[in-house]
């Protein structure tokens, strides 16, 4: 989609700290971090709600939402990786992939501007632990 933020990351035209991709999905850093390693994974196909998404493509985005969260866990030591959904900033599925140590952490008021150095930093250990 032309004026979509998200697919402009997929496709390199705006820069962002990735993560993982493979054929159909994407995922990077959110620059608004609620803890260290907060990820962003996406469809590479614009669709705006996860619940109009193919049934295929939805059962993969799940999926890949798993394979991210083991090298994820692992990189920032955290206790789990919680799963937020909520779409209203931009109007690209994606899950936020939160890593947590304790409850209450995933509220996106906690969230705050990350360093840009910090974020490519945080991937390159993500990436690694793949
Ligand atoms: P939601 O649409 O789920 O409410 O939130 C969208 C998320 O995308 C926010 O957490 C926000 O920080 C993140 N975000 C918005 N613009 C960008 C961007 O240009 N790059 C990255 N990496 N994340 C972004
Ligand atoms: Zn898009």
């Amino acid at each position: 989609m032309t004026n979509c933020i998200f697919c402009k990351i997929k496709d390199g035209e705006i820069p962002s700290a990735k993560v993982w991709e493979n054929e159909n999905f994407f995922a990077f850093l959110d620059i608004n971090p609620v803890n260290p390693g907060h990820t962003l994974l996406i469809p590479k196909k614009h669709v705006d709600y996860l619940f109009e998404l193919d049934d295929g493509v939805y059962h993969e985005l799940f999926k890949a939402a798993k394979e991210v969260s083991v090298p994820l866990k692992r990189a920032v030591g955290a206790k789990r990786i919680g799963v937020v959904v909520e779409g209203f900033l931009v109007p690209h599925v994606h899950i936020h992939l939160i890593p947590i140590n304790g409850p209450g952490e995933l509220d996106a008021k906690r969230a705050g501007k990350a360093d840009p150095n910090e974020l490519t930093a945080i991937a390159e250990r993500i990436k690694d632990a793949f």
